[in-house]
């Protein structure tokens, strides 16, 4: 027989409390090499880079036109040769001398500037100008962009589009980084209805599944299983135990509160260690965070609005601590109400919000009922009002934070 307890095991932690203990149990996953071609933006690098080669490669000109020599100042020049962008041609110039060369040819030896096609004329093989030019007009010393022996990029810079370019210039093609998170996601519940059935009366349809694997994939980490589990211990120990193999972090939906058929942490207990188990936030209680075999396991409420709340608060920045990345938080704007809150002072309270511009300052509107079953309570929200333990109801004005889901974006700048 199941025992309907009336206690939790766990103590009722604060928010930073369980900031501090996640803080201190995870840690970055080990460096890899990556081919630089797959690496998404917003990987970190894990090395110091150093230039082994020099960029650009050769003096090239920066314009289409002639390469000259300088001290040979306004004469007419003979065209010798046509020098593109490619292949090096076999000439060398001397006093008199001139080659039409195109922007990024190499410049031909002997030649020390180039005058712009548009300061010159070229009739019968002969080209005049009347600009002097001195030495190093219009060419891109080789070495001058990035030295042979620089540092480029040190340890901990996040990769973007143009760090992933310099990388290319120089033939770095390996580098290495903190891999991306695998995550492996696990719905719970007897009452889950299979993705392509009608729910039976009883059922439900799963919506965290979704919710996760398309937060986890909008974050840049990759999602290695999404499962529906009932509430069995045997089978959520399996699971759980399979789906830690596989990835670098574990995510359960379901099951981690008072019910007799809640069995997430007795079975985290069984596999590993559990952390904690209970949490002062709302929603999101229950929120349950162990490691099994040295992998973090975070188990959400199964409520549509815990899982997606808990997801910005806890898991978005434990995934961002295990790809290292320096900023782990979303940014935070002052914000005024539009409109009175309600606020039971227990515990700190993520009310979902728009946050809007209004007369040059921000204010925010909640969006409806914050009952934490009301996944639509997040559908247009960009930002969680972090209404904070000790404070009661609030009224119209008051300025609180919000935590920045998303900015504003605009469709036209001015
Ligand atoms: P639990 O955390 O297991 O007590 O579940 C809390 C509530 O969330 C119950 O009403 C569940 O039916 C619901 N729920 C649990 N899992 C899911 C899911 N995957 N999708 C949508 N709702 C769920
Ligand atoms: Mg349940």
């Amino acid at each position: 027989m199941s025992i309907f307890r009336t206690e939790s095991d766990y103590p009722m932690i604060a928010f930073e409390e369980a900031k501090r203990i996640l803080a201190e149990r995870i840690l970055p996953l080990a460096p890899r090499p990556a081919s630089l071609g797959t690496i998404l933006a917003g990987t970190v690098l894990a090395e110091s880079l150093t230039a082994e080669e020099q960029v650009p490669p050769f003096d090239a000109s920066t314009m289409d036109g002639y390469a000259v020599i300088a001290a040979d100042g306004l004469v007419k020049r003979r065209v010798l040769a046509e020098q593109n962008a490619g292949p090096i041609a076999n000439v060398t110039l001397s006093s008199g001398e001139c080659v039409r060369i195109m922007t990024g040819a190499a410049l031909p030896a002997g030649a020390d500037a180039v005058i712009p096609v548009e300061w010159t004329r070229e009739e019968q093989g002969w080209m005049a100008t009347e600009m002097a030019a001195q030495i190093g007009l219009n060419v891109r010393s080789r070495g001058s962009d990035v030295a042979r022996g620089q540092t480029v990029l040190s340890g901990g810079t996040v990769l973007g589009p143009a760090e992933i370019g310099l990388l290319a210039a120089l033939g770095i093609y390996q580098p290495l980084v903190y891999p991306t998170p695998r995550v492996a996601i696990l719905a719970t519940g007897d009452e889950l209805a299979s993705q392509d059935a009608v729910p039976a009366p009883g059922q439900i349809r799963d919506s965290n599944s979704y919710v996760l694997a398309a937060a986890v994939r909008a974050i840049g980490c990759t999602v290695t299983t999404v499962r529906q589990i009932p509430d069995s211990a045997s089978q959520l120990s399996s699971a759980i135990g399979s789906a830690a193999a596989e990835a670098d972090l574990v995510l359960t939906t379901g099951g981690v509160s008072m019910g007799t058929r809640d069995l997430i942490k007795p079975v985290l207990e069984n596999l590993g260690t559990v952390h904690f188990g209970r949490v002062a936030v709302k929603p999101g209680l229950p929120l349950t965070f162990a490691t099994v075999l040295g992998v973090p396991v975070l188990g959400l409420p199964g409520n549509p609005v815990s899982t997606l709340v808990g997801f910005e608060v806890v898991v978005r920045p434990v995934l961002r601590a295990l790809a290292s990345q320096p900023a782990r938080w979303r940014p935070e704007r002052q914000v005024r109400l539009d409109h009175a809150i309600r606020h039971e002072p227990a515990r700190l309270e993520f009310q979902r919000a728009q946050v809007f511009a209004r007369d040059g300052a921000w204010w925010a509107r909640t969006t409806g009922s914050q009952a934490s079953s009301r996944l639509l309570s997040l559908v247009g929200a960009n930002a969680l009002l972090l209404i904070p333990r000790g404070t009661g109801d609030l009224d119209a004005g008051t300025t609180v934070t919000a935590m920045m889901i998303e900015e504003p974006e605009i469709e036209q700048p001015s």
